[in-house]
């Protein structure tokens, strides 16, 4: 983590999933914890304490997205403190903060940070030659 640092290779990375993708996403990060550990990591309130407590990772801890974790989230996506973006999505419950997402959609596209969804892409962003 520290050369990767020296060297300005450190990456700002946001991790958010909905209730029932939190699993999912503490799981994907235990499979790549030893790159996302090279990383700065931030996310919702109850994310990030998950993937904190499930992982050993240093995660940021925005507040809880339903909460306005959402709108701090945008704010760092729109200050340029945000390079990477996972949010793994529940595409099968309405949210009660379903337009954050629609809005986040929009922003993460203006600002052209790398986003996704879900594992797959995921897998294929933190694979990618781009990102190593
Ligand atoms: P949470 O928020 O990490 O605090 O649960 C995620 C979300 O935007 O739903």
């Amino acid at each position: 983590a520290d050369i990767t640092r020296t060297l300005g290779l450190q990456k700002r990375i946001a991790l958010i999933a909905h209730d029932h993708k939190k699993q999912a996403l503490i799981r994907w990060c235990q499979k790549n914890r030893d790159i996302l550990g090279q990383h700065f990591l931030c996310g919702t309130g109850t994310t990030a304490r998950l993937i904190s407590e499930n992982t050993g990772l240093p995660v940021e801890a925005l507040k809880s997205g339903p909460l306005g974790g959402d709108q701090q989230r945008d704010r760092v996506i729109v200050d340029g403190e945000i390079d990477y973006l996972f949010f793994f999505t529940d595409p099968m419950t309405l949210q009660p903060h379903d337009t954050d997402v629609k809005a986040l959609t929009r922003l993460a596209s203006v600002e052209n940070i790398v986003f996704c969804c879900n594992r797959s892409t995921a897998d294929h962003i933190i694979s990618s030659p781009l990102f190593l």
